[in-house]
């Protein structure tokens, strides 16, 4: 069965699909073959100017229905994305180039998550009642408005539903705007919430680059902006939410800590350090790319990582025996190659990978160094790419302060079998999204985000709701009002 790659239109309005040509051509090219496989079109000054109208129009009727209703919504919603979820999976696959294995099980099936849970509780969103003597306040938890999103291209399925599940649950408007690498993926969230009865101008995805973003946030009708992208645009959107005095939610870029103990369980340690750097090609945010390994377990540790590293099969992400995809772009290869050649220059020793794979496609080994010490630029800056840095250490108080000796504060991971010092870990990482004995899983029901120059607020969990939603004051006099004249 084929699927068709190339959109109905560019973006998604007021309900419907919309095109507008004039706009800046976005080109959506395959990984595998580096040829153009569908092209969608930036928007338009007056394609922005018709997100904003439809979605301001829409959101007091929307954030007037019940909780329940809204709820039912989104389950519906959650339900369709799972009965397709062949469908968009293969749609992610194309837009990312991340193996079908993987976006089978954690892309569309994600977005379904966070729609059936932020479904689930948005009828039990409540403000509360607070007794003052006779009189007495109530609060009501309010919707914002209407919200903006912007998304990176690692996972477009994925963080268009985290950002409109907890929006539309709270009774918002949102308007998404995909990263430019990969805009295919919200139009089907789009359309698929349209589909379950979300009315029209709820949710609507345009297309562009930071221009419409800019535009977007700089609007006075939107009270929020959510971006998921990196520090360098975190820092130019949120100063452009300020002006505005705008609520954000920033998911920003990461160099996490992974500390290996020697008393961990070889095999799950392994296995973590390879889920938090060669999953989705190592594109992940909270990759654990600064492996900490203490001297006792070093040696085998790389033998068996090395090792389980020739179970890595490449190819066309489509087949589903692949489980090690392309990047997502020329330039990102170009990038992580940069960042793989300095690493050589400066020192560290290539254990494994390092090269491209081919010369169509852009195919990297899965690359490990050793020997990486704390002011090598491969262990200061994100790479977002399949590059494992290790780093030896001897004690505990050493590899915290090491792993804290960062800007970002994404997430941080430790394995060891002796509990006390887990927990004394987790207790003194700087970092929003913690794992004892396993790496990088991001359940809906537990809040995500980062520390420090990683973000500010937190996505998922009913932490989101606070995030989506404000709280007005209501104090009710039941008793004379005293003034002073
Ligand atoms: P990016 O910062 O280049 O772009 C992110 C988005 O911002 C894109 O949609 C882009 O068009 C938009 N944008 C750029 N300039 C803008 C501006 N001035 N105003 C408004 N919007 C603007 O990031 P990317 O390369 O797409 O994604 C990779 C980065 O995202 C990495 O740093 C990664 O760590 C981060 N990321 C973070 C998380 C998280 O949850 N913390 C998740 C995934 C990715």
């Amino acid at each position: 069965m084929t699927y068709d790659i190339q959109p109905v239109a560019s973006h998604f309005i007021d309900g419907a699909y919309v095109e507008d040509t004039g706009g800046t051509p976005i080109p959506v090219i395959c990984q595998v073959s580096e040829e153009q496989i569908a092209l969608v079109h930036a928007a338009t000054p007056e394609i922005v100017e018709r997100a904003l109208a439809s979605a301001k129009r829409a959101q007091r009727a929307w954030a007037a229905i019940t909780g329940t209703e809204r709820g039912r919504v989104l389950r519906r919603a959650a339900d369709i994305i799972r009965e397709r979820n062949y469908e968009l999976s293969v749609l992610e696959t194309n837009d990312t180039g991340k193996p079908l294995q993987e976006t089978l099980v954690a892309d569309a099936t994600s977005a379904a998550d966070a729609l059936e849970y932020f479904g689930g509780i948005a009828g039990s969103l409540t403000g509360e009642h607070v007794q003052l003597g006779e009189d007495f306040v109530y609060t009501r938890r309010e919707a914002l408005g209407v919200c903006v999103g912007i998304g990176a291209w690692n996972y477009p399925t994925q963080i268009a539903a985290w950002k409109g599940a907890p929006a539309l649950a709270c009774g918002n408007a949102m308007i998404f705007k995909p990263s430019e690498t990969t805009p295919l993926c919200a139009l089907k969230v789009a359309e698929i919430l349209h589909e379950a009865g979300a009315p029209a101008g709820i949710y609507n995805v345009i297309q562009g680059m930071g221009d419409v973003g800019n535009a977007l946030i700089t609007d006075p009708r939107v009270a929020k902006v959510s971006l998921t992208g990196s520090v360098p645009t975190g820092r130019k959107v949120y100063a452009a939410a300020a002006e505005g005095i705008r609520h954000v939610t920033m998911e920003l870029g990461g160099k996490s800590p992974l500390v290996i103990f020697d008393d961990a369980n070889l095999e799950d340690a392994v296995s973590g350090a390879i889920l938090g750097n060669f999953y989705s090609s190592g594109q992940v945010c909270s990759n654990g790319t600064r492996v900490f390994v203490q001297s006792g377990i070093k040696a085998a540790f790389l033998a068996r990582l090395t090792e389980r590293l020739g179970d890595v099969k490449m190819g066309d992400p489509l087949d589903e025996t692949v489980n090690f995809g392309p990047l997502v772009s020329h330039r990102q290869m170009e990038t992580v190659q940069g960042f793989i050649a300095k690493g050589i220059a400066e020192g560290a020793r290539l254990v494994a990978g390092g090269k491209r794979e081919g010369d169509t496609g852009y195919y990297l080994q899965p690359t490990v160094f050793a020997d990486v010490t704390d002011d090598m630029v491969i262990a200061t800056d994100e790479i977002f790419g399949p590059v494992l840095s290790v780093l030896d250490f001897e004690d505990e108080a050493e590899v915290l302060a090491r792993a804290n000796a960062t800007e970002f504060g994404l997430a941080a991971g430790v394995f060891t079998q002796d509990i006390g010092r887990a927990h004394r870990m987790v207790a003194g990482f700087e970092a929003g999204t913690c794992y004892i004995n396993t790496y990088n899983l991001a359940p809906v029901e537990a809040p995500f985000g980062g520390s420090k120059l990683s973000g500010v607020g937190r996505e998922n969990s009913k932490n989101a709701v606070d995030h989506y939603s404000e709280m007005k004051s209501v104090y009710v006099a039941m008793t004379p009002v005293e003034a002073p004249f």
